[in-house]
């Protein structure tokens, strides 16, 4: 497995930045309310150090008025569900998911965030 390191995915993040381009709808919707960022668009995350903690999907349905999910989002057991032959995935009740990965290489778990935008 690659590592990717701090420069590369700087670089990498920089490159998908400069062809973010936004109409002012979509800004406008972008903004939401992040309180004390008026002009904030989004968040930038280094996923690479992300330690599957379901923070960012209790802050999304917070955020957004989502409903209570079946499972609080402290419960890791979610990781192991399987719906349909696939991890979990994002819906119109959870526009944040977390899922866990065990590469074959590596006894460190993976975790990779899917947004709403891939709905
Ligand atoms: S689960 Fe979300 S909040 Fe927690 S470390 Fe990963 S990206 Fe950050």
């Amino acid at each position: 497995m690659s590592k990717i390191t701090r420069r590369r995915f700087l670089a990498g993040s920089a490159a998908g930045g400069a062809a973010l381009v936004l109409t002012p709808a979509q800004k406008a919707l972008a903004s939401g309310s992040f309180e004390g960022f008026p002009e904030g668009m989004g968040v930038l995350v280094d996923l690479t150090r992300c330690v599957g903690c379901r923070t960012c999907e209790a802050a999304c349905n917070n955020e957004q008025n989502l409903p209570e999910p079946a499972k609080p989002f402290d419960d890791t057991s979610v990781y192991d569900e399987i719906h349909h032959g696939q991890k979990r995935r994002t819906s119109d009740k959870a526009y944040t998911i977390v899922n866990r990965y065990e590469p074959k290489d590596t006894d460190e778990p993976l975790y990779r965030k899917v947004q709403c935008n891939q709905l």
